[in-house]
């Protein structure tokens, strides 16, 4: 590459007001729920995906601390040599449990089990029907197993079923869609799709990484919501990373499909395995978010309590009753602007942009977490609402 090309792309990035900077947090607030210090400031982290508010439990520090005394830092290597350990296989065995499927396996993120769910069950003959609004992680996917991709309008699974009815491939069909979209807070229709699945022989997944402990009457998910099985969605991909406050991921399915991931899935194979005392704090996680279910009910009932302030101070927010509660601004700059100002009053919200989102679809994406107080979710709202006011959306705004 020619010197200075990387530069000019750069300067072009930030003239779109497309640049990304880092915040680097320096200690967490710990006197009041979801507080944070960054850069020497106090504030109240709305953003994250901490929706159950365990990062920071101490059930889940012990938990980690306790197993990496007695087994170590490290894996020391993939699961199939040597790095495959008892945190791991009863961390399956509980999630196996909890998704109500024959097995899971786990995968050192969700960007990993994604790839793999995908490229395991997609041949090159194959076609792969998805929603538009999937996680990147699922695009990637599609496009790394060579198979023919097709995306579909958002939630509408109309198109799904067109999609899948026509010009049928030879190879097996994957419908794919999220249960929580990341960026919009909407639950897909499942039933629906998984209708439109079956009809067509295909195989449903779903990447349920926002709904797994938020949704559903018990906290397992989008599945659970709408009273759906193994057999209406065969394979399941979940994340550790958020509502369950640690990191890593898995996927749970039935016997075969499990085994032939762990035989086949070369973002399984070929990678070091998830360190054993994150194992052991997802474990802690897992039960702390059965055992307290007042945590799902509370972070439900804050976004609901956003939802009235925002609709009385004249807020737009995207249709969702999940922890994800966007507000569309469209115009990049002026997102990064509002986000600039909450963040001065002490509130963070990233300014999300493309290609995380649609060109003209820039947003302020609120996230709720069972730590946030009422006073916190009032005080936000008060600050937006007199943000937005005071930059107002320009006619001329470009994506
Ligand atoms: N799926 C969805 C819907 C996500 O939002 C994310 C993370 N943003 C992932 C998968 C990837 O999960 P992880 O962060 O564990 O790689």
């Amino acid at each position: 590459m020619k010197p200075g090309v990387l530069r000019g792309r750069l300067a072009q990035l930030a003239a779109q007001h497309l640049q990304r900077r880092r915040r680097t947090v320096t200690a967490l607030d710990r006197g009041e729920g979801a507080g944070v210090v960054v850069d020497g400031r106090r504030l109240v982290n709305f953003c994250g995906n901490d929706y159950l508010g365990l990062k920071q439990h101490p059930a889940l520090a012990e938990a980690l601390a306790r197993c990496a005394a007695l087994a170590g830092t490290g894996s020391g290597a993939s699961h199939l040599v040597t790095g495959h350990g008892l945190e791991h296989e009863q961390l399956e065995a509980e999630l196996a449990h909890f998704t109500g499927r024959p097995r899971a396996l786990l995968f050192s993120t969700g960007y990993m089990a994604n790839l793999a769910a995908v490229t395991c069950l997609a041949a090159r003959d194959s076609r792969i029907v998805m929603d538009r609004l999937c996680h990147a992680s699922l695009i990637d996917a599609a496009r790394l197993s060579g198979a023919r991709l097709r995306r579909f309008a958002h939630g509408d699974a109309g198109a799904a079923a067109a999609a899948l009815q026509s010009a049928a491939a030879p190879g097996a069909d994957l419908l794919v869609s999220d249960g929580v979209f990341s960026m919009d807070g909407d639950l897909a229709p499942l039933p629906q799709l998984a209708q439109a699945a079956a009809a067509a022989e295909a195989c449903l997944i779903v990447d349920d990484a926002h709904g797994l402990g938020v949704m559903g009457a018990t906290g397992r998910g989008s599945l659970e919501h709408f009273n759906l099985d193994g057999e209406a969605v065969p394979i399941l991909v979940g994340t550790l990373g958020k509502a369950f406050g640690c990191f890593g991921a898995f996927i749970a399915a039935d016997t075969d499909c499990i085994e032939w991931l762990l035989q086949t899935a070369r973002s399984y194979l070929y990678t070091t395995a998830l360190p054993q005392p994150v194992a052991a704090a997802a474990r802690a996680a897992l039960a702390v978010s059965m055992a307290e279910s007042w945590r799902r009910e509370r972070v439900l009932e804050l976004a609901a309590r956003l939802r009235r302030g925002a609709a009385q101070a004249g807020v737009p927010l995207l249709p969702s009753f999940s922890p994800i509660q966007p507000v569309v601004l469209g115009d990049s700059a002026r997102t990064l602007a509002v986000s600039e100002q909450l963040f001065a009053a002490g509130f963070w919200v990233a300014a999300i942009r493309p290609p995380t989102v649609p060109k003209g679809a820039a947003r302020l994406r609120i996230t709720l977490s069972a730590a946030h107080s009422e006073q916190q979710v009032d005080a936000l709202i008060e600050v937006l609402a007199a943000a937005l006011h005071e930059l107002p959306a320009s006619p001329h705004a470009a994506a």
